[in-house]
């Protein structure tokens, strides 16, 4: 931590003090959590602030793919709620044939215990957590900036803090993604039931996911079992939130589970940033859904949280140490290049699925249950052996089946 007492008394204390900390993080969902523990290893002091307090709800359906599992901070164990061996797939409650595989597709988790337990493994490595704590804005020059190594963090409450290095992850609204810019051009509004269901319900969905392509362009739903609870929701261009609500409705009603009561119902926009979209503004850095960063076509977001966050977190740590705006803005251009090397690949090919997927959701369906080329894809996928870019890269019938198919007409 910088040893210098910009803003008066620096008691040390931590939280709340007027110490300089090395990375404040704004937001401890994984993109959060993952951000603070890749700063907190490196040695650095750093500040994890959420608005609420721990552990929190999100709507989520909570499928853990193996990029996800891949991304873990190393020893964090994997709160898992069920492991997908077998996948119904459906077009609009029609033509259903369920594919099955000897092994673990992908993992389902509760997202409020799973992202505790990713805030638990950031604070054992160091960050200090500080809850109830909704920051309103961040300030890069002005009199709460004792000087230009320093960003100011304005909490809801008037309290100001201040740090070497911002990274914002504070979701879909986020208002550190205001701050920097970020433009966003794919928007959907993703509306999702948790659905307590008897002992004899719950079995028959034991280790099997649900995948509807729906009515309305670029949507889906899912269910996702989690022991004795389904997590049944469904997700589509934001726009028509009525043929939406209808799709939900329609759905459940088909599945036979209109006549339980959710525990929980709620909706959640969900944000894919432009290609040319910024990644960070002075010192101050965006990661996760806050930075738009999400598969468009299958709005797989998870992954890309821990893997954009960890990648924050680092080049975080190196904005931190910059002694002049120049170099900061060098960190800030490495974790941008990062970013659009890994992430910004598979959402150019993610974006392009989905408009294949809105115009012939038909054609996808047969594919995934009559080509077994098509399922053994998906299964690699999910299980992390492989990603929809390598596949496209690598595969010359993959490459021309999808320029054929996502030409514009
Ligand atoms: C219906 C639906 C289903 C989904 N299903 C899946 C799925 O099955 N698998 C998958 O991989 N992805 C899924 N996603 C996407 C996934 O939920 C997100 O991409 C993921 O949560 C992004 O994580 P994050 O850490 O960036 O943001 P979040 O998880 O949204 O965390 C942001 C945190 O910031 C806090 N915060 C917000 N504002 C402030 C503030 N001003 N000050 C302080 N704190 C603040 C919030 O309270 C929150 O804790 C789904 C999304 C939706 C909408």
């Amino acid at each position: 931590m910088s040893s210098e007492n910009t803003a008066g008394a620096a008691d040390g204390s931590g939280a709340g003090s007027s110490v300089v900390w090395d990375v404040a993080v704004v937001g401890a969902g994984p993109a959060g959590a993952s951000a603070a523990h890749a700063a907190a290893v490196a040695g650095r002091r750093v500040l994890l602030l959420e608005k609420a307090e721990l552990p929190r709800y999100k709507t989520c359906g909570g499928g853990i793919i193996g990029p996800s599992r891949d991304a873990l901070p190393p020893g964090f164990e994997l709160p898992l709620r069920e492991r997908v061996h077998a996948v119904t797939f459906s077009l609009d409650g029609k033509l259903s044939r369920t594919r099955r595989s000897r092994h673990t597709l992908f993992g389902l988790i509760d997202r409020s215990e799973f992202d505790q337990g990713l805030v638990e493994a950031a604070q054992k490595a160091g960050a200090e957590l500080r809850t109830g704590a909704t920051v309103s804005r961040v300030e890069q020059h002005g009199p709460a900036v004792p000087d230009r190594r320093t960003v100011a963090i304005v909490l809801s409450s008037g309290e100001t803090l201040l740090a070497r290095a911002v990274v914002g992850a504070d979701g879909s609204a986020s208002r550190i993604g205001a701050h920097v810019g970020v433009k966003m051009e794919q928007v959907d509004l993703g509306l999702e039931a948790e659905i307590p269901v008897p002992s004899t319900v719950a079995e028959d969905w034991a280790g099997r996911v649900l995948i509807d392509w729906g009515p309305l362009p670029g949507s889906y739903g899912w269910v996702f079992p989690k022991g004795d609870t389904l997590t049944v929701g469904v997700i589509s261009a934001r726009g028509d939130g009525a043929a939406t609500k209808r799709y939900l409705e329609d759905f459940t009603a088909r599945l036979g589970l209109a006549g339980f009561e959710p525990s929980v119902s709620s909706g959640h926009l969900t944000r894919c940033r432009a290609d040319d979209s910024p990644l960070s503004r002075g010192r101050v850095l965006v990661c996760g859904d806050a930075a738009g960063l999400l598969e468009p076509w299958t709005r797989e977001g998870i992954s890309f949280a821990l893997r954009s966050g960890r990648l924050a977190g680092e080049w975080a740590v190196r904005m931190a140490e910059s002694h002049d705006a120049v170099d900061a803005r060098r960190q800030a251009l490495n974790y941008a290049f990062a970013i659009k090397a890994g992430l910004g690949v598979e959402m150019g090919v993610g974006r392009r699925m989905l408009t294949v997927f809105s115009r012939r959701p038909g054609l996808l369906h047969a594919a995934l249950t009559g080509f077994r080329p098509a399922w053994n894809a998906f299964a690699k996928i999910t299980r992390g052996s492989t990603t929809l870019a390598e596949i496209v890269r690598s595969h010359p019938m993959a490459r021309r089946s999808l320029e054929a198919l996502d030409r514009p007409r």
